[in-house]
């Protein structure tokens, strides 16, 4: 899709979230975080670096926090379009969006799921961006750092990239929304503008959306990671004999944005291993308690 016209789509998606009357306090708790964000990257972000030129790039691997992120990105974006624009005689829609495609780096060193990879190829092109793949050396290993060295090789306007991670992932708690990198990684600034969202505000937001979700998280995974260190999570297994109760989102699948079916779409290639597990899981989003969100990944040998 054209990047201005599906980031006026996020802007509405967005938009329609914040004026929900909010009936449960996850609701009201997740448009205050938007709300947060939306002031990280409209006032501070977007005021130090041009969203529009190259100076920004966007990590993205496909998985529920960046998804998230991006729609809220995408959704600045448009607002920042709009100001830009404001004053003129004319509307949005007779001004031709100033930005082609959204720079932005898949780091792609592990065997990878098919599906994850199918999910990334068709986000790529629904959210127009301009996917850069690392590419993948099984003899020599790249780190994540010597990746993005590789990137900013090559992309040398890049002076940000915008990051999906939370405070409640390894290592984040002490992150700040703007900082530079450490030593050991190329000199860039990362902005990270959900550090304060919890596991219930990502699956209320991205379950309203009506946007496609990656597959895998509809068959019990809830952190991705790749193909031989991440099973479905242990603590969603269905039992025979267990009463499925309703998941905490019950009200935004049954409010999704434009009344969009769910799409967990899974790549033919993973359904063999999917097909070992002799338990079924609950969907990942049964899932909310931070502390649990990657019982299902194994440690790597
Ligand atoms: P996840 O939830 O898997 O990832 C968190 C976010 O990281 C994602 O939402 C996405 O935006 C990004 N990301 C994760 N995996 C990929 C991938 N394969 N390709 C593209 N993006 C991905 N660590 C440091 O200690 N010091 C640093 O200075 C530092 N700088 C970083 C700069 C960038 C641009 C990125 C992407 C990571 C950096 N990291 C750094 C590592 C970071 O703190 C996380 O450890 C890392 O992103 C993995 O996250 P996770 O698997 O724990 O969580
Ligand atoms: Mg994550
Ligand atoms: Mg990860």
């Amino acid at each position: 899709m054209k990047l201005g016209k599906i980031a006026e789509i996020c802007y509405n998606i967005t938009t329609s979230y914040l004026n929900l009357p909010g009936n449960t306090d996850i609701i009201i708790s997740t448009q205050k975080a938007i709300l947060t964000t939306k002031h990280q990257l409209l006032d501070d972000a977007f005021a130090r670096w041009s969203p529009l030129n190259g100076d920004i790039s966007f990590s993205y691997n496909g998985g529920k926090d960046c998804q998230v992120l991006l729609l809220i990105y995408l959704s600045c974006l448009w607002e920042f379009f709009l100001n830009t624009i404001k004053g003129s005689q004319y509307g949005g829609n007779s001004h031709q969006f100033p930005l082609f495609e959204l720079p932005t780096v898949f780091i792609d060193q592990e065997e990878t799921f098919s599906t994850i990879k199918a999910f990334v190829e068709d986000t790529s092109d629904r959210y127009g961006l301009s996917l850069y793949e690392s590419s993948r050396n099984d003899t020599v290993k790249m780190s994540m750092a010597m990746a993005f060295e590789h990137y900013l090789s090559l992309h040398q306007e890049t002076k940000a990239i915008v990051i999906g991670i939370r405070h409640s992932d390894p290592f984040g708690e002490n992150l700040k929304y703007i900082q530079e990198t450490d030593s050991g990684w190329p000199e860039f600034m990362r902005i990270q503008p959900i550090l304060h969202w919890n596991l219930s505000n990502i699956w209320s937001f991205l379950l309203y959306s009506g946007e496609p979700i990656c597959g895998l998280y509809g068959v019990g995974y809830t952190s991705l990671g790749g193909l031989n260190n991440t099973l479905p999570n242990p603590y969603l297994k269905l039992s025979d004999n267990t009463e499925e109760k309703k998941s905490e989102f019950e009200w935004e699948l049954n409010h999704r944005f434009e009344n969009q079916k769910l799409e967990l779409e899974i790549h033919p290639n993973d359904r063999a291993i999917l097909d070992t597990f002799s338990n079924k899981y609950k969907p990942g989003w049964y899932l909310t308690d931070e502390k649990l969100e990657r019982a299902g990944r194994l440690k790597k040998t």
